[in-house]
């Protein structure tokens, strides 16, 4: 067992305005000896201390691959992460009761995709359409996230009926002088109507369903064999792992690439008085001193910033608690099994988005996976391809062709400099960055599906 140790202790305050005061114990890395673990934390009003404490021993059990896996599923904050993956959402279909159950025994499936979050449902629904006899695995869990989306984004995937809340416009503060407007519309999507939507396409297309937790994918003859709890094993001939950040059992990961980040934030939606925010704007970013320097501000050492949705003139949230794992590695894409999602590294390194990229590529990478699935390879043909040239090479360079690889490898530049600056230097960093002509602006940080080459990024080709 692989022993973590965690040297720095930090304890973190939360405070909005001055009604509601959290108060919250972290473990946090020290970069200097984990080689570049950053954190930069999103949250509403947040102060972080950090101070010397004793050494302590974080045991990486079993259920992750190793420690930077363990890192992704929450680290020492995975109590809270679980809590937060079960709340209970009465709301949602259970997947069971709409999906038809994988019969295991019968003919071997197409695809098995492993996970049921956004990026697993989309894909198995896409896949499904084309034609693939599709299994879906996960546990039969609701979507617990509150995501927000640029509304023209979600429009142009046909999912406009699944934002319950719209801002016509996006406002950053840095500080007391000159707010900047994105002029972009924002919205807030409808976690019961999201998961709805994906589901009925689930429905729609054929797609199966096995409420289990994968444990292990082991390579077959005809395929592969998708090894489940209380030992059912589900063959199929490609299996693609959507199982989240923490992936690292299923999926091998590029050795010695950069390391992984976190984002976290805190936040509660309220009701109260008077909100000091217009509830026609929502608040991407408000970098403003509250305290205006009357008290030493651990702002200055431990900067933070405060999401906002004005839902009314008396009812305001303030993100949520999150925790999600950015940059690190890439998959390695020369293996044998595919990934979606936050399983592919797909998350923003810079924003922590992943879901609008995630729906939005779904129909592409599934007709890539149909391709090399009817591409009239029997399985005997298909399994002696792959032992000359892995055919799924093709559906990973969809995924991370070498532009993207290059587009992520300056967003990770981009994290590692927010991770070094100040406030004073993020608010200058900002303040130059939301003024950006929208052609640099939008690729870069505010499109979380841009594949599309920027000029910024041609320019540094
Ligand atoms: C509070 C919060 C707010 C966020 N807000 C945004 C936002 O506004 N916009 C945005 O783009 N992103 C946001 N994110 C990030 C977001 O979570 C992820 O980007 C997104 O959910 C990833 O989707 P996914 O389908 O790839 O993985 P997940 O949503 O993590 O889904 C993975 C699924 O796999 C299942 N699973 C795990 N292990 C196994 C296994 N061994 N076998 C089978 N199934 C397994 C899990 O139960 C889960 O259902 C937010 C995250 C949090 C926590």
């Amino acid at each position: 067992m692989e022993c973590v140790t965690a040297r720095n202790f930090a304890a973190m305050t939360v405070s909005f305005g001055s009604s509601l005061r959290l108060r919250r114990k972290k473990f946090v890395r020290k970069r200097a000896s984990f080689s570049g673990y950053g954190y930069w934390y999103r949250s509403g009003n947040l102060r972080v201390e950090a101070r010397a404490g004793s050494e302590s021993c974080v045991a990486v059990d079993e259920n992750f691959a190793d420690e930077e896996d363990y890192i992704k599923a929450g680290g020492s904050e995975l109590v809270f992460v679980q809590m937060q993956q079960n709340k209970s959402m009465e709301k949602q279909s259970k997947l069971a009761d709409k999906l038809k159950p994988i019969s295991i025994g019968d003919d071997i499936l197409d695809l098995v995709v492993i996970g049921c979050g956004p990026a697993g449902l989309s894909l198995a629904a896409e896949s499904a359409k084309l034609g693939l006899k599709v299994g879906l695995i996960g546990p039969d869990l609701p979507f617990t996230n509150n995501y927000g989306v640029w509304e023209d984004e979600f429009k142009g995937l046909g999912l406009e009926g699944c934002i319950e809340h719209v801002w016509q416009d996006t406002i950053v503060y840095l500080d007391d002088k000159d707010p900047i407007l994105i002029g972009r519309a924002y919205g807030r999507v409808s976690r019961h109507l999201l998961h709805e939507e994906l589901l009925r396409r689930c429905v729609e297309s054929g797609v199966s369903y096995l409420s289990s937790r994968v444990e292990r994918i082991v390579e077959a003859s005809n395929g592969s064999n998708v090894a489940c709890e209380d030992d059912i094993t589900v063959p199929c001939r490609l299996a693609t792992v959507a199982s989240g950040a923490a992936s690292g059992k299923l999926l091998e990961y590029e050795v010695g690439g950069p390391k992984v980040s976190v984002q976290t934030a805190y936040g509660v939606e309220v009701e109260v008085e008077n909100i000091p925010y217009d509830p026609n704007l929502m608040v991407f970013m408000d970098y403003r001193d509250y305290l205006e320097q009357n008290v030493p501000s651990l702002e200055a050492h431990y900067p933070t910033f405060l999401y906002v949705m004005p839902m009314s003139p008396t009812r305001v949230f303030f993100e949520e608690w999150s925790y999600i794992p950015v940059g690190g590695s890439l998959p390695n894409t020369g293996q044998k099994n595919l990934a979606f999602g936050a399983a592919a590294s797909m998350v923003h390194p810079a924003t922590g988005y992943s879901v609008v990229r995630s729906l939005s590529e779904a129909p592409k990478y599934a007709s890539v996976i149909a391709s090399i699935l009817k591409g009239g390879h029997s399985w005997d043909i298909l399994t002696r391809e792959r032992s000359n040239k892995n055919l799924s090479t093709k559906a990973w360079d969809t995924l991370w062709p070498q532009e993207r690889k290059r587009q992520r490898a300056f967003f990770l530049f981009g994290l590692a400099l927010i991770l070094e600056l100040d406030i004073e230097g993020i608010r200058t960093f900002f303040r130059t960055f939301f003024r950006l002509p929208d052609c640099f602006l939008t690729p870069m940080f505010l499109m979380e599906n841009s594949g599309r080459k920027s000029s910024a990024l041609a320019d540094w080709d």
